[in-house]
C-alpha cells in the first residue's frame, strides 16, 4: 500500500494535492484509493475500489475538496489476502473524544488479532476485519491521553512491520515501526506545508522536496506550531529488502539508498555470480531494468529492449487469479526482433509463483531465441511476507516446493541462477535488512501459528 499526509498553517488544495501525491503512488496499491480532508471543522472522507484516477473523478474529489483545508491524509490499497472489498478501503476513520480521526496505514501487525481479541473481551466494538480498526480502536481507548500519547501507546502495543498516516481536524501524525520494515518519508514546501509519503515521489508531486526519512520507531506529529518528534521505541533498522529489488519507485531513495542504483547495483553483483556467454541482456520490463542494465555494464554484453511492454498496462500480479493474470501477460508483454538468432540472459527482480517467467521464456522462444538465461536479482522466494507485501501463501511460492533445478526446467529456460543475500546486502548498503520472505528470519515477529492461514 501506499500512505499520504499533508499539512498547511495556511489553506491549501489539499484534496487536489492528495490526489496527487496518490497518483505518485499509484504503484504500491491498484486496488482501492481513498483520502480525508479537513479544514477543522469539517472533516470529508471518500473512497473506493479502483485507481486513483478512478475513484476520483472530477465530481468525487470537488465532493471531499474545501476551501480552507488545512489537513489530508490518502491511501492506495494492494490487497495482502485477495479480499478487495470495499469497507476494506482506507483511509479508515472513527469519532473518539479526542474527535474525529482518520488513518491509512501501510503493512501488517502480527499481533493484531491477539489485541483485538483482549479488547473484544473488554467490551470493545469492531466494524471490520480491518487490522488498521485495531489500531484506531486502541487510541481511541487511551481517552485520558492526548492524541500524540494515545498513538505512541497504540504503537507500543502493535508488532509487525508498519508505516501510516493519522490525522485529526487540527493534526497530522505519522510513525513507523521500530523495525523500519515499510518506508516513510517527511518532505516540506516553501509555505511552510509539510507532507508525510510512503516515497519521495509523492513529495514531488506536490512541490514538496524531501527533508528525511521518518526514523524505525519514530512518531512525529505537525500542527500549527510546526514538526515535532518522539522516539517511541529504540531504532532496530531492518527496512524490506523487497522495496529496493521491486516495490519502490525506481526514481525513490529510502533510508538514504537510491532504488535505481541499488538495482543496477544488484545486476552488477548477479553478473559477478553468475556469469555466461550470451549476445544480448534483455529486461522484463519495468520491473528488471535496472538489474539488466547492471548486469549488461558488468558484463560487456549489450543491453537491448528484447520485450515490448504496453504502457496502459499495470503491475501483472494485482490479477486476482491465476488465469488472469496469464491473459494479463500477454496483455503486457510481447517480444521484439532484438532476439532472433540470439543467446538472451533475461533479467527480473523475482520469481514468485514462476508462471510469469515461464510464459516469458516460451514468448521468447517463439520469437526465435536461441538460447535464455534467466537472471533472477532477488534470492529464491521460499517463505510469505508478514509485512504487507503480498508474495502470495507459501504453497504458491514456487521456491518453497522446487528445487532451482525443478523451477529451471519447470519454466524451460537454459540456465537459471539467483542473486545471493549478501549480494542484495551489497547492492542496497545501508544496516540491516529484512530478508525473511528469503531466509525465514522475520525480524519483527510472527503472528501465532494458528493465525497464519499463509504458512499452509
Ligand atoms: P512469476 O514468474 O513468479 O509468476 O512472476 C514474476 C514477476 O511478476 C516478477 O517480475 C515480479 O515482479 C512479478 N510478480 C508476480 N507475482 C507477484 C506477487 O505476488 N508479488 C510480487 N511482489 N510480485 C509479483
Ligand atoms: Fe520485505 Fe520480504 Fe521482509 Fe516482507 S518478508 S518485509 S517482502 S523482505
Ligand atoms: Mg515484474
Amino acid at each position: 500500500c501506499g500512505v499520504f499526509g499533508m499539512f498547511s498553517p495556511e489553506p491549501l488544495d489539499l484534496a487536489w494535492f492528495t490526489y496527487l501525491g496518490l497518483f505518485a503512488l499509484q504503484h504500491r496499491g491498484q486496488e482501492a484509493a481513498g483520502m480525508c480532508v479537513s479544514d477543522g471543522e469539517k472533516f470529508h472522507v471518500e473512497k473506493d475500489l479502483g485507481l486513483v484516477t478512478q475513484v476520483f473523478d472530477e465530481r468525487r474529489l470537488d465532493s471531499v475538496r474545501l476551501a480552507n483545508a488545512r489537513v489530508s491524509i490518502g491511501h492506495v490499497r494492494y490487497s495482502t489476502t485477495g479480499s478487495n472489498l470495499r469497507f476494506n478501503a482506507q483511509p479508515l476513520t472513527t469519532r473518539t473524544n479526542k474527535g474525529i480521526l482518520g488513518l491509512a496505514h501501510n503493512g501488517n501487525f502480527v499481533n493484531a488479532r491477539e489485541v483485538r481479541n483482549d479488547m473484544l473481551m473488554q467490551g470493545a466494538l469492531f466494524q471490520t476485519t480491518n487490522d488498521s480498526e485495531v489500531m484506531l480502536n486502541l487510541i481511541a481507548r487511551e481517552s485520558h491521553m492526548d492524541l500524540v500519547e494515545a498513538t505512541a501507546a497504540a504503537m507500543k502495543r502493535l508488532k509487525g512491520g508498519f508505516a501510516c498516516v493519522l490525522m485529526s481536524r487540527t493534526q497530522l501524525l505519522g510513525f513507523r515501526d521500530p523495525n523500519g520494515v515499510r518506508p516513510l518519508v517527511i518532505g516540506q514546501r516553501d509555505d511552510h506545508a509539510y507532507v508525510i509519503a510512503s516515497e519521495p515521489c509523492a513529495l514531488y508531486a506536490v512541490g514538496a522536496r524531501l527533508i528525511r526519512d521518518v526514523q524505525p520507531g519514530e512518531l512525529v506529529w505537525i500542527d500549527r506550531t510546526g514538526l515535532h518528534s518522539m522516539m517511541v521505541a529504540p531504532r532496530q533498522p531492518t527496512p524490506c529488502a523487497f522495496e529496493w529489488i521491486y516495490f519502490a519507485r525506481s526514481d525513490s531513495q529510502l533510508d538514504g539508498a537510491d532504488a535505481h542504483e541499488s538495482r543496477i547495483r544488484m545486476g552488477h553483483q548477479l553478473a559477478r555470480e553468475h556469469p555466461v556467454d550470451a549476445d544480448i541482456v534483455v529486461p522484463v520490463p519495468d520491473s528488471g531494468i535496472g538489474a539488466a542494465i547492471g548486469y549488461a555494464r558488468e558484463s560487456g554484453i549489450p543491453f537491448d529492449y528484447g520485450l515490448y511492454k504496453n504502457p496502459y498496462a499495470g503491475r501483472t500480479f494485482i490479477a486476482p487469479t491465476q488465469e488472469a493474470r496469464e491473459l494479463k501477460v500477454k496483455m503486457k508483454l510481447s517480444p521484439t526482433s532484438a532476439v532472433r538468432g540470439k543467446r538472451v540472459v533475461l533479467v527480473d527482480d523475482s520469481i514468485v509463483r514462476g508462471t510469469t517467467s515461464r510464459q516469458i521464456v516460451n514468448l521468447l522462444r517463439e520469437a526465435g531465441a536461441l538460447e535464455v538465461h534467466f537472471r533472477v536479482s532477488s534470492p529464491p522466494i521460499k517463505h510469505p511476507c508478514f509485512y504487507g507485501i503480498d508474495t502470495a501463501a507459501r504453497k504458491e511460492l514456487v521456491a518453497s516446493t522446487h528445487s532451482i533445478e525443478e523451477i529451471r526446467d519447470l519454466i524451460g529456460a537454459d540456465t537459471l541462477t539467483f542473486i545471493s543475500e549478501q549480494g542484495i546486502r551489497e547492492a542496497v548498503g545501508g544496516p540491516g535488512l529484512c530478508l525473511a520472505c528469503f531466509n525465514g528470519e522475520y525480524p519483527a515477529g510472527t503472528p501465532l501459528l494458528n493465525d497464519v492461514d499463509k504458512l499452509a
